[in-house]
C-alpha cells in the first residue's frame, strides 16, 4: 500500500444539486439536543449543510504545509511488507507449510486512506490546539488507538443518541469521522467557536444528496442500512420522512404493508427506532425512494430495490412506477470490490483447497462484516477477527461470527498436512494488521509442526 498524497486529494467532492426550500421538521433522538433553526431562519438541511461548508472555520480539503510529512507517517504506520510481497506474486504466497491466497481488492479504500491522511494534517497543523473527534475515525483498532496516542480525544456517548460536547471549548478543533456526523451535531459545531475538519467520504455525501432528492420529489427514504450504525444515523438526520430497513426480511415486511396495509400499532412497534418522528405506514410508503448505507451487501440491495419496485407494480400498475418509485446506487465501488474480491476466492476456494478464509477488519465494521457473509453462505469455514491476537499459541481463535457474536474455538483442525487459507481485509483496515495476522498464523503453524516432531520452535 503506497497512499499519494495526489491521489488522496484529488477526489471530487460529492457534487452538489439544486435544492428548493421546504419547511425544516424537528426531529426526535439527538434533535432535541441542537435546533436547526436557533439564530437564523428555518432552512433546509441540504442548504444548511451547505451553509456549514462555507464557513472559514469548516475545513475539507486538509493542509497542504504538512501533507508530505503526513503521508510518510501514514505509509510507515500502516503498510506492509508481507502484503506488498503477496501482490507482487499475483496474490499467493507459500512459507513454512503454509499457503496464502489474498483476495485482489481488498484493505483500505480511497475514502478512509483520505480521512485518516485529513485527520493526521489536522492534529500536524493545529499542534497547540485541543482536538476532539466526533466518534471513531473508521472503524478499525489500531487506527483510533492511534489517534488516541496524539491527543485526539474520542468525544464521549451518554446513551439515547447524546454525546458530551461540554467538553468542546472555543477555540479547540472538532474532526468529523469517515461516516459523517448528523445534521444536529454539524449544525451545533458550527455556531460555536472552533474549527471544523470534515473527514466524511465523498460516498457517504452522495447518499445525503440522494435522501435530500427523495424529499424534493416527496418521497419517503427507504434506507437498507442499520439504524444504529453511525453513517446511517448521519444519514437519516438529513431525512425528512424515512425507514430504516437491515436485511431483506425487514424488508418484505414494508413490502408487505405496502401491498396489503396490516396492523399499524404493531408494525410501527417493530420498526420504532428505525423511522422517522410520526413516521405514519398508511400514508408514507405509498411513494418512496431507495438508499443505503454505503457498506452493505451489494446483493442485498439490489434484490431489495427489486421487492420494492414488483410491490410497486403490482399495486399501483406499470406506467405508475417512476411516480411512486425512485431508486439510486449508492453502494461504493469500493464495498462492490471487495465483496466481488471475496466472492471469486470462494469460487475457486475447491481447486485451491482452502483451509478457511480470514477476514481481517474491526468488529464494529460493517464492510468487513458483509465480506465474511460471502464465504459463510458458501459453507466455507471463515473467521472475522478485528486483531493478530485474536490467533493465539494455545491454537485458538477468538472471533465475530455472521450472528455478531464473539467466540473462541479450535482454530487449526489437520495438522498432518500444509495449510492453505486465504485472506481479506475489509475497507478500513491497514495491511499491517493482515500482516500481523498472517505472521501469527505462519507462528502458530511451526509451533504445531514443531511440537508434532517434537523439537522446539524457533522464532524468525
Ligand atoms: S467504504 Fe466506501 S463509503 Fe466507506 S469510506 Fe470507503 S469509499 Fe467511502
Amino acid at each position: 500500500m503506497k497512499i499519494s498524497g495526489a491521489a488522496v486529494f484529488a477526489i471530487a467532492i460529492a457534487s452538489v444539486e439544486a435544492f428548493s426550500p421546504a419547511s425544516v421538521q424537528q426531529r426526535n433522538g439527538a434533535t432535541a439536543l441542537f435546533s436547526t433553526t436557533e439564530g437564523s431562519k428555518p432552512r433546509t438541511k441540504k442548504e444548511g449543510r451547505l451553509g456549514f461548508f462555507k464557513s472559514e472555520k469548516f475545513h475539507r480539503k486538509g493542509f497542504k504545509e504538512v501533507r508530505d510529512n503526513v503521508e510518510d507517517t501514514i505509509n510507515e504506520q500502516y503498510q506492509s511488507s508481507l502484503v506488498d510481497d503477496l501482490k507482487s506474486s499475483n496474490y499467493v504466497i507459500e512459507k513454512d507449510n503454509v499457503k496464502v491466497y489474498l483476495a485482489k481488492d481488498f484493505g483500505f479504500c480511497w475514502g478512509v486512506e483520505r480521512s485518516i491522511a485529513l485527520a493526521y494534517e489536522a492534529v500536524r497543523h493545529y499542534p497547540d490546539r485541543k482536538l476532539h473527534i466526533t466518534n471513531e475515525l473508521i472503524h478499525n483498532p489500531e487506527v483510533n488507538d492511534r489517534l488516541t496516542e496524539m491527543n485526539v480525544n474520542l468525544i464521549e456517548k451518554l446513551g439515547e443518541g447524546k454525546k458530551n460536547f461540554d467538553v468542546v471549548e472555543d477555540g479547540d478543533v472538532v474532526i468529523l469521522p469517515a461516516f459523517g456526523a448528523s445534521y444536529e451535531e454539524m449544525d451545533f459545531l458550527d455556531k460555536k467557536n472552533v474549527e471544523i475538519v470534515d473527514t466524511t467520504c465523498p460516498w457517504v455525501s452522495k447518499v445525503w444528496n440522494t435522501v435530500d432528492s427523495h424529499q424534493r420529489k416527496g418521497l419517503t427514504s427507504i434506507i437498507h442500512g442499520k439504524y444504529g450504525h453511525e453513517e446511517t444515523v448521519a444519514t437519516t438526520s438529513f431525512c425528512e420522512d424515512y425507514i430504516c430497513v437491515k436485511d431483506m426480511k425487514e424488508a418484505e415486511m414494508v413490502a408487505d404493508y405496502m401491498a396489503n396495509g396490516g396492523d399499524r400499532e404493531e408494525f410501527l412497534k417493530y420498526f420504532k427506532n428505525a423511522v422517522s418522528e410520526g413516521f405514519d405506514p398508511d400514508k408514507m410508503l405509498e411513494k418512496v425512494g431507495l438508499a443505503n448505507q454505503t457498506t452493505m451487501y451489494k446483493k442485498e440491495t439490489k434484490a431489495i430495490g427489486q421487492l420494492f419496485q414488483k410491490t410497486i407494480m403490482q399495486k399501483f400498475g406499470p406506467s405508475k412506477v417512476d411516480e411512486h418509485y425512485y431508486e439510486f446506487d449508492t453502494i461504493c465501488d469500493a464495498t462492490q470490490e471487495r465483496q466481488d474480491a471475496v466472492t471469486e476466492l470462494v469460487e475457486n476456494g475447491n481447486d485451491y483447497g482452502l483451509d478457511f478464509i480470514l477476514v481481517v477488519g474491526g468488529w464494529d465494521s460493517s464492510n468487513t462484516a458483509h465480506l465474511l457473509e460471502i464465504p459463510h453462505h458458501q459453507g466455507i469455514r471463515s473467521f472475522h477477527i478485528n486483531r493478530a491476537d485474536c490467533i493465539s499459541a494455545d491454537n485458538t481463535i477468538t472471533h465475530r461470527t455472521v450472528e455478531g457474536e464473539i467466540v473462541t474455538e479450535p482454530f487449526l483442525l489437520n495438522l498432518d498436512k500444509d495449510l492453505v487459507l486465504g485472506v481479506t481485509s475489509g475497507a478500513s483496515t491497514p495491511d499491517a494488521a493482515v500482516q500481523d495476522a498472517l505472521s501469527q498464523i505462519f507462528l502458530l503453524k511451526k509451533m504445531q509442526d514443531a511440537a508434532k516432531e517434537g523439537s522446539a520452535v524457533k522464532s524468525d
